[in-house]
């Protein structure tokens, strides 16, 4: 993998790059796979780069900062470009795009808000054609989030566990990121393999629950890869038991658009 500027930033750092123009992966129009806003018709704009390395990254492609970016029609690739791309050019692929019957354009990644400067003059102007923005995000960057907030209307936080990340703790630096995401439709999302130890999951559960007990949480299986193993019944049920210890709902949802085929 490619070390740019922004893979070479620690959690909870900011990429001090241009504020007119994205590092883009792809713009396409597919149903939500994961989380309770699952199924829902969204338009995705994936951007490039990541601060983190998890074992479980099912988009590796998009960790890349570097190559160009393509748009798809109905599952098509419809043009191709280099990056980076101005903001005038990402809203005039957007408003040409965004139908009526969406529910929200989906912001993933990479991880979007090491983009931070860009991406509030580009959702500052999103906003006025009346599309919610539905943010997906490794929640590592809490300083990042406080400036995009008013521009989101959702909010899917990952809750970043040790063994996924070579054993680097992350918990209260997410435990921050929360306290910033909570003043907005918000739920968390955390990724079990095979391998996960149970006592990592309690630990990150006690203390996001103890922030904001009411915040949905869904627990999804990890995707079969060749770095991955899901975990067996027997295990998700352990642990939707543990954090329904700290947390009202509670969910078990795989990725859906991975068993359907969708984009
Ligand atoms: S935060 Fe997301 S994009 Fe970055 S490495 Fe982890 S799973 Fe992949």
């Amino acid at each position: 993998m490619s070390r740019g500027p922004l893979s070479r930033l620690d959690p909870g750092e900011r990429f001090a790059g241009s504020r007119r123009s994205l590092l883009l992966h792809s713009i396409f129009t597919s149903f939500q796979g994961e989380g309770p806003f699952l199924g829902s018709y969204q338009l995705f704009l994936r951007l490039r780069g990541c601060n983190l390395a998890c074992r479980y990254c099912d988009t590796p492609e998009a960790r890349e900062e570097e190559g160009g970016f393509r748009v798809e029609l109905e599952g098509a690739t419809a043009e191709c470009g280099t990056n980076p791309v101005p903001i005038e050019v990402v809203e005039g692929w957007v408003s040409r795009l965004w139908e009526r019957v969406m529910h929200s354009m989906a912001l993933t990644g990479g991880e979007p808000l090491l983009q931070v400067d860009s991406l509030v003059a580009l959702l500052s102007r999103i906003v006025k054609h009346g599309i919610p923005v539905y943010l997906e995000t490794n929640g590592t960057l809490p300083g990042a989030l406080a400036e995009l907030l008013d521009l989101v209307e959702y909010i899917s936080m990952d809750v970043k566990l040790p063994s996924a990340l070579g054993g680097r703790d992350l918990l209260p630096l997410q435990v921050n990121f929360l306290q910033v995401a909570q003043k907005k439709d918000v739920f968390l999302k955390v990724v079990l393999e095979e391998s996960t130890p149970p006592e990592e999951l309690e630990r990150a559960c006690r203390f996001l629950g103890r922030e904001a007990p009411e915040v949905p949480l869904v627990i999804q299986p990890a995707s079969p890869s060749c770095e991955s193993k899901p975990p067996s019944f027997s295990q998700l049920l352990e642990a939707h038991r543990t954090a329904s210890k700290f947390f009202q709902q509670v969910r078990v949802i795989p990725q859906v658009h991975r068993l359907a085929g969708w984009v």
